[in-house]
């Protein structure tokens, strides 16, 4: 059984700096441009009220929310893995078929500033529909063939903080697939690198309604 507190963690801190680094100098006009376009839904909702139509998710649409989050990913009871439930599809699992929703309604934090204890770069998944970790150079391997692939959102996730009624922990980094996946069973579901999923470095802590 992994270690939550002793070599992962601190075989994933340096490691994952210095590739955040080497990922920031290529990629860092376009994520700055994400950012500002993400602030600026923000900062309508706050605001006066919309300009155009062009940001009418209702992922945003939470009154007096000044952290911005986004509800609909659910827990996959086929593959453990962390997945968009929004769309009327449920993207590719890598157990067979869809990925298949059970449980808790997470409400994931985007757009909000890195801490100690909240890490950036988790991204959907547009071919699988997964939240995976798209902070090193390469992106994984997805279920639906290649790597995983980014859009939308760059979320922010707490990890390292007291559970509570409505925030649940055990989530975990896959350093096989990069996928965020539930580590609470005995068994760590379906990888789509082979075998089942491989826990490393946080204790991912995450908000559900
Ligand atoms: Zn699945
Ligand atoms: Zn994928
Ligand atoms: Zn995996």
């Amino acid at each position: 059984m992994d270690d939550l507190s002793g070599e992962g963690l601190s075989m994933g801190l340096p490691r994952r700096s210095g590739d955040l680094l080497q990922r920031d100098e290529i990629e860092l006009p376009g994520r700055r441009d994400f950012l500002g376009r993400a602030l600026g839904v923000t900062a309508g909702l706050v605001g006066v009220g919309l300009t155009t139509g062009t940001f009418a998710t209702p992922a945003a649409a939470k009154p007096s929310g000044v952290q911005a989050t986004q509800s609909s990913w659910r827990f996959c009871q086929k593959c453990f893995a962390m997945y968009y439930w929004g769309y009327p599809t449920d993207g590719v699992c890598p157990a067979g078929g869809a990925h298949s929703a059970q449980g808790y309604n997470f409400v994931l934090p985007y757009s909000v500033p890195a801490t100690s204890t909240a890490q950036p770069d988790w991204r959907f998944c547009q071919k699988c529909f997964a939240m995976y970790y798209w902070g090193y150079p390469t992106d994984g391997v997805c279920p639906a063939g290649g790597a995983h692939s980014a859009q939308g959102y760059n979320f922010v996730l707490p990890h390292d903080v007291p559970a509570t009624a409505t925030a649940q922990d055990r989530w975990r980094f896959c350093e096989k697939c990069f996928a965020m996946f539930y580590w609470g069973y005995p068994t760590d579901g379906v990888c789509p690198a082979f075998g089942a999923h491989s826990a490393q470095g946080y204790n991912f802590v995450l908000p559900h309604w």
